[in-house]
């Protein structure tokens, strides 16, 4: 039976992903839905968000057939999903168990070959109490947690609702049912939440979570980001060294948080610089929107529309040259902060985050 060009290619070529900078693609973000139990003040506004008509949001198996040539075609080895708030979709589970069966080809570059995907999920943690039992049992290996403050009424003033207390019993139950690790993300705001910096990081420490800070980035759907909002890395990282002395752990690769140990032994904490140390060079990521388009980074202002392939009646061959075609043509990285930033069209929650 005569091969087809990808069966012979697959055959003899490592799959893998490179783009102008040589930087490989391993990881794949995917937003689920753009809709969101909470309105995080830094993130969308708390009413007159305009939603995606569902017909536009990409099913779960259009998802899964893009994610499918990710791992077999270029190696992708780990796969996020995010949002939007992923578990307002309706049987998540059902999308985690089939993005849990895909393997990282036997042939590809990664400590994975021939191992199932590292299969992960952000949430910001309202239901994970009820839900975490059901993704566990599905195939999801990893979670974050996203939580800013510890602090009620500063939580409903950053989220617009009352549920610091089912997040917390969520980061609890996720450990619970075997998550490990379970990593909490905090967005960092001057004046906001900056004075928690040391209790986010000692809360971490008691409950053996690594705790993420995140620089403040200029993705809020308003538009009110500022450069004197972000609490940069330098200050986040001294802020805790002078309560709980620190040491830098080795270079963080292509994840995007560099990572310190506390010198007592107990556990770790992270931050992600994005706005004051850009970690572009070493980007592995490309991102799937709700929606159907491809993006190859966070502040791209380019497109590529997948979901008119997958409606089309496209074939994997035609996919997988979009998706390279995309990533031949990723930039350098982001210019936050220089004269040339220009904002994405569309805001955190409606890219993923
Ligand atoms: N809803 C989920 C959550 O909040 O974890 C997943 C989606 S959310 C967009 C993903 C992450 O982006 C969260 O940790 C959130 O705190 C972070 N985020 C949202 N807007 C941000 C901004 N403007 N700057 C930095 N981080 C932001
Ligand atoms: Fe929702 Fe997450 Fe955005 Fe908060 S950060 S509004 S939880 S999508």
């Amino acid at each position: 039976m005569p091969q087809s060009p990808h069966n012979w290619r697959s055959a003899s070529a490592k799959p893998e992903l490179v783009d102008s900078f040589g930087r490989t693609v391993r990881d794949l973000r995917i937003s689920v839905t753009d809709r969101c139990n909470f309105r995080c003040t830094y993130c969308m506004p708390e009413e007159g968000m305009q939603w995606l008509p569902r017909t536009e949001v990409l099913t779960y198996e259009e998802i899964v057939r893009v994610a499918r040539i990710c791992v077999e075609r270029f190696g992708v080895d780990g796969i996020r999903l995010t949002g939007g708030e992923p578990t307002v979709r309706a049987h998540l589970p059902v999308l985690i168990e089939k993005l849990a069966s895909l393997e990282v080809p036997a042939n590809a570059d990664s400590p994975l070959a021939g191992k199932p995907v590292d299969l992960a999920l952000t949430t910001n943690g309202a239901t994970l109490a009820l839900v975490a039992h059901d993704l566990k049992r599905a195939g999801l290996s990893r979670i974050n947690v996203s939580l800013d403050t510890l602090d009620r009424e500063k939580f409903i003033q950053i989220t617009k609702r009352d549920e610091l207390d089912s997040v917390l019993e969520g980061i609890s139950v996720a450990r619970d049912v075997g998550f490990s690790p379970v990593k909490v993300n905090a967005v960092v705001q001057r004046g906001v939440n900056d004075d928690e910096v040391v209790a986010l990081a000692a809360f971490g420490r008691e409950h053996e979570v690594e705790v993420r800070f995140i620089e403040f980035m200029p993705l809020d759907a308003q538009g009110g980001w500022l450069n004197n909002a972000v609490v940069g890395q330098d200050e986040i990282v001294s802020t805790i060294h002078n309560v709980f002395p620190l040491e830098q752990l080795p270079s963080r690769g292509a994840a995007p948080a560099d990572r310190w140990r506390y010198l007592d032994g107990r556990g770790t904490v992270g931050v992600i610089p994005t706005v004051t140390k850009p970690f572009c060079g070493d980007c592995d990521r490309v991102r799937l929107t709700a929606d159907g388009q491809f993006r190859t980074c966070l502040f791209a202002t380019d497109e590529f529309d997948v979901r008119a392939l997958l409606r089309g009646g496209a074939g994997d061959d035609a996919i997988e040259a979009l998706l390279r075609r995309a990533v031949g043509e990723k930039w350098a990285g982001h210019s936050i902060g220089q004269v040339s930033f220009v904002r994405p069209r569309r805001s955190m929650s409606q890219i993923g985050g």
